[in-house]
């Protein structure tokens, strides 16, 4: 940057010309002169400090060790100048966000320099820019955003800020193809996803997609909370009865759940390639005492804590997760082997009896994100057979134990009840898959049922 000023001589100059002074004793033709007086010095007083300001920015690089704003005893240029010139915090960072913005917008920045515009119009001009071409006015094509800029400038001589916003604006809205690019390229360097670790038996999630990466993402949870194709009710109370119990599950609440659905089909999945000879599989470990007794604690491999052993309980069900159980001496007793997971085959098998979603009226979870749940526990002798599974969904099999919902088998076909605050819903038969419509004398599809 070269030397500054050379206009702020003139413009001081010509007020201090007509000072000292008492505005209230001017005539109206003197008062009009003096306005116009003190706003070109004042114009210049800001571009002194904007040139000021940036150079105290550019001897201040972060963690440069000769740093100015370290030197001084601050952390950061703008922390520099609010020492240096007693402002507030928000008016020292302005400033700085102003230096680095004129210092990518040069044509406005000469502007500001040499007083032809007032430092408002010149952040109007950055800020709509801005809005448009993204953070870093990068991605518009320079001729483009130098024509706009010269353009803007002469507006700003001539108009107030206001009025130059606006046409920035309009001006701004003619760059954004370009800007689409380049907010997509900037989604692409930024993008990630993270999971923090389990504190108090929840782990925080966060991350920044790119828009297609949370539109899939999107599709697929928005299409789990509002199926297009309702199933079929086939579980109609008695008129005494009432109706099916919504959901009592908040919108968040599902998405995490059907999240955890599709993340664990994509466990189960044969397709994922082996990883180390194994597959991608979730451990969990617990000891054959309290897998029995229904109390006590597992814990998910690499997790420090504990989580309880009906968590256990139900992955032994399901495939993807491989329960561990120690014996009372720490020795392994099985790795899961013993706990056979249903096999693709049943898993159609049942997928096709249960009419192919969670087997709880109302929920529209499909199979292929649904766990099995076996009816007789595994552990009580419960088989690993098409008779003794049912489809559920991962939080309805997670209540199925404590929750209002109950499911049992009957003559191969699986009946649920519901049960909460007096209700009773009686047993009752799910489902329009192949079985019902074959009992009911009617083929799949018909929609005609007893
Ligand atoms: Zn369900």
């Amino acid at each position: 940057m070269s030397k500054v000023g050379s206009a702020a001589c003139e413009a001081l100059s010509r007020l201090g010309a007509v000072l000292p002074v008492d505005p209230a004793a001017l005539s109206d033709g003197q008062l009009i002169d003096f306005v116009g007086r003190v706003e070109a010095a004042s114009r210049q007083i800001d571009a002194l400090k904007l040139a000021a300001a940036r150079a105290v920015s550019e001897r201040s690089v972060d963690g440069a060790p000769d740093s100015l704003a370290r030197r001084l005893g601050f952390k950061t240029a703008a922390g520099a100048l609010q020492g240096l010139t007693k402002s507030s915090g928000k008016d020292a960072a302005k400033l700085i966000h102003d230096v680095e913005d004129l210092a990518k917008l040069p044509a406005v920045e000469e502007a500001v320099m040499d007083g032809r515009i007032g430092r408002e119009a010149a952040a109007a001009i950055a800020g709509e820019l801005k809005k448009a071409a993204g953070k870093n006015l990068g991605g518009v094509d320079s001729e483009e955003l130098q024509a706009v800029q010269t353009e803007l400038v002469e507006l700003a001589t001539s108009v107030g800020a206001d009025e130059v916003k606006a046409k920035a604006a309009e001006k701004a809205a003619t760059l954004n193809i370009m800007a689409v690019e380049d907010k997509a390229a900037k989604a692409m360097g930024d993008r990630f996803f993270w999971i923090g670790p389990t504190v108090d038996g929840a782990a925080r999630v966060s991350g920044l997609l790119p828009a297609g990466h949370a539109a899939v993402i999107r599709g697929v949870l928005d299409g789990l909370s509002n199926p297009k194709g309702k199933k079929t009710v086939t579980f109609t109370p008695d008129a005494d009865q009432g109706q099916v119990p919504a959901d009592v599950r908040t919108r968040g609440q599902k998405a995490a759940d059907h999240l955890r659905d599709v993340f664990a089909t994509a466990a189960r999945s044969a397709e994922i390639p082996d990883m180390g000879g194994d597959h991608p599989t979730v451990w969990i470990s617990t000891t054959a005492a309290e897998l029995h007794s229904g109390a006590g604690l597992a814990f998910y491999a690499g997790a420090s804590e504990p989580v309880s052993v009906q968590e256990a309980q139900q992955a032994a069900c399901t495939g993807g997760i491989q329960t561990v159980i120690f014996g009372e001496n720490g020795d392994v007793l099985n790795l899961g082997l013993s706990v056979r997971g249903f096999t693709k085959r049943q898993r159609r098998a049942i997928a096709l009896r249960d009419g192919g979603t969670c087997v709880i009226p109302g929920c529209e979870v499909p199979a292929q994100w649904c766990e099995v749940h076996h009816v007789i526990p595994h552990q009580d002798g419960g088989a690993t057979d098409v008779c003794n599974g049912v489809l559920l969904c991962w939080f309805h099999h997670h209540e199925i134990d404590s929750g209002p919902w109950q499911v049992r088998m009957r003559h191969g076909t699986p009946e649920v009840r519901y049960a909460a605050a007096g209700k009773v819903i009686d047993w009752h038969p799910v489902g329009d898959g192949a079985a019902a419509h074959i009992k009911a004398g009617s083929p799949p599809g018909s929609g005609a049922r007893e």
